[in-house]
């Protein structure tokens, strides 16, 4: 239940919102009363669409840094906040410009297809952008003898290689979050409750994506749940998705896939949970921190992420 503070923040939040004519956008790992208060939840590919078509003045976002930055290069003339500049990402920092530019130099002839989850300058460097909703049918859409370079999720990266066969050769970078899941523990659960269908973002090692009756997205997950004659779910990504798979269909039991290390909040993603509902509220009133961006890379980086968005839009994504 709502307390009384709480509820004062979130009516001054409504009232700046319009005040400013701002929108905020957040990322399903959000937690479950950001998304309420959000204008739009969605996941990367969602929100980056959403960035590039709306009225606002203002776009406050509920996620980590890189998505920030994309809203940005999407909508340079708009602000675009985000309530904590300490909002990263473990496997976007796996990914570091000098490195992966040298990565680069040393693959010649390679077209480079890289992760949303990945800094502006990672994405000045790349030929093509994906998400996870569409990163298996953007390298589909590439000529079939174009041999390819992803980064930076090897879990993503290999789980695309194996779905598609192409030359692809994987950036090794993981996410803390989606790596840490433990197989042991699904299996065990999978004992406790054998009609459970085991759900897993294709940012997961290979082991758990084995067992996975479902791989997709976080909002193929969600659709997934949706769609499904199931009622138990164990699922493999950050749990704050759960929050929407409830609203969706309550009556079904949604259970989050434990973490290796039982004693840490390993599958909570702990820069996601740096937002809180406080620091949307001083960052709407005080309109900071901004995202800046250097405006070459900026304009390096926008040609990448329309390729994609227009590739997803001819595939109906
Ligand atoms: S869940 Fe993983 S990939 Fe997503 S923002 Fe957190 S660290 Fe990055």
């Amino acid at each position: 239940m709502e307390s009384k503070g709480t509820g004062k923040i979130i009516s001054e939040i409504r009232n700046l919102k319009e005040a400013k004519n701002a929108i905020i956008l957040a990322h399903y790992y959000q937690t479950g009363d950001i998304q309420d208060i959000a204008d739009f939840v969605g996941d990367s590919l969602a929100l980056s669409q959403k960035a590039a078509s709306n009225d606002a003045d203002i776009i406050l976002f509920a996620g980590v840094k890189f998505m920030a930055e994309t809203a940005k290069i999407l909508a340079p003339g708009k602000k675009v906040l985000l309530p904590d500049m300490n909002a990263g990402c473990s496997l976007s920092d796996s990914c570091k410009p000098v490195d992966f530019k040298k990565f680069i130099m040393e693959n010649p002839g390679r077209t480079v297809v890289t992760y949303v989850n990945t800094s502006a300058e990672i994405k000045a460097l790349s030929d093509i952008i994906c998400t996870s909703s569409n990163a298996v049918q953007i390298v589909e859409s590439l000529p079939p003898e174009e041999k390819i370079i992803f980064a930076p999720d090897r879990n993503l990266g290999n789980f695309v290689l194996n779905k598609t066969g192409r030359d692809i050769l994987v950036w090794n970078g993981t996410c803390h979050v989606h790596e840490e899941f433990s197989l042991e523990a699904i299996l065990k659960l999978k004992e406790e409750y054998p009609d459970a269908r085991v759900i897993v973002h294709p940012e997961c090692e290979l082991p758990v994506r084995m067992i996975a009756d479902f791989i997709g997205s976080t909002s193929s997950l969600l659709q997934f749940t949706r769609n499904d004659k199931g009622n138990c779910y164990i699922v493999g990504t950050e749990p704050g998705i759960i929050h929407q798979m409830k609203k969706d269909n309550p009556g079904k039991m949604y259970i989050p896939a434990p973490p290796r290390d039982s004693t840490c909040g390993c599958s909570e993603c702990n820069f996601m949970k740096l937002i809180t509902l406080e620091k949307i509220l001083n960052c709407l009133r005080e309109e900071k921190p901004e995202i800046y961006l250097d405006s070459t890379v900026m304009l390096k980086a926008k040609k990448p992420i329309e390729r994609m968005m227009r590739i997803s839009e001819e595939l109906g994504l």
